[in-house]
């Protein structure tokens, strides 16, 4: 399980973060709504540690990641960025197995067999030996999804994962993290997807201005919002 307590964080007089809490259990999927700027994106990065909170902590599975060696923690947490972030002079196969070697010390002949496993996986083994630049962004995107999972981690993070994508690759890749959430993993996804939140989260939890104001199951957060600022966004977005 993954567990937000009283999250802070400043950047300068930018108090982005303002007392965070979220609680996914295991194996349930998260999704985080809220309008541009509202910290989702730096929640998340304190989650896997890009950034250290001022305050509060981030406990997996009862044990604080602010304590972890930074590269246990890379193997536990997995992170879908927007942009896919793979290396371009490498072929798919490789951009995988690098992480395997670095961070997990695995031989060559294993990791390419977990490569090519998760890529198939994501519906592309065919493409193991092409470079990213051959391939359409929601593939990208699958690769990169394939990269993360290879290190088999206990927890995923999503953040806008779709929306750099043409609006017909979005369903591929929305599709595998459906996939993703039905099979167990345990995942916080950032989203404007409102009909991947409703279908696939087991919680929605709302950002505005640096705190959770409301969470709750999708039914009664999209159903039966109770904060005139949820309603408001949903007006917005739905
Ligand atoms: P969006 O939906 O647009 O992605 P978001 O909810 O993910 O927004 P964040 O990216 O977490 O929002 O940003 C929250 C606030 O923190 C913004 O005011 C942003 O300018 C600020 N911020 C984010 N990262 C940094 C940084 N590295 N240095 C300074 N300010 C930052
Ligand atoms: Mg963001």
């Amino acid at each position: 399980s993954l567990a937000v307590r009283d999250v802070h964080l400043a950047f300068g007089a930018n108090r982005v973060l303002r007392g965070v809490d979220l609680d996914v259990a295991r194996g349930a999927t998260a999704c985080v709504i809220g309008p541009s700027g509202s910290g989702k994106s730096t929640l998340l990065r304190t989650v896997n540690r890009l950034i250290e909170p001022d305050a509060g902590d981030v406990l997996l599975d009862g044990r604080s990641v602010l304590r972890d060696d930074p590269d246990a923690l890379r193997q536990r947490v997995g992170m879908v960025f927007q942009q896919f972030n793979l290396f371009p002079h490498m072929t798919v196969l490789r951009n995988i197995t690098l992480a395997l070697r670095r961070l997990k010390k695995l031989p060559e002949d294993e990791a390419v067999a977990l490569a090519r496993t998760q890529l198939a996986l994501v519906g592309l083994a065919a493409k193991a030996d092409s470079r990213p630049a051959h391939l359409s962004g929601g593939q990208q995107q699958r690769v990169a999804i394939a990269r993360a999972l290879a290190l088999q981690p206990q927890v995923m993070l999503f953040d806008e994962a779709t929306s750099a994508l043409d609006p017909e690759l979005v369903k591929g890749v929305l599709g595998v993290m459906a996939e993703l959430s039905a099979g167990g993993m345990t995942m916080v996804v950032v989203t404007h997807e409102m009909g991947f939140a409703r279908s696939v989260a087991d919680t929605v939890a709302f950002m505005d201005h640096g705190v959770v104001l409301e969470a709750g199951a999708p039914a009664a957060v999209f159903e039966t919002p109770a904060h005139p600022r949820l309603r408001r966004f949903l007006s917005q977005v739905l």
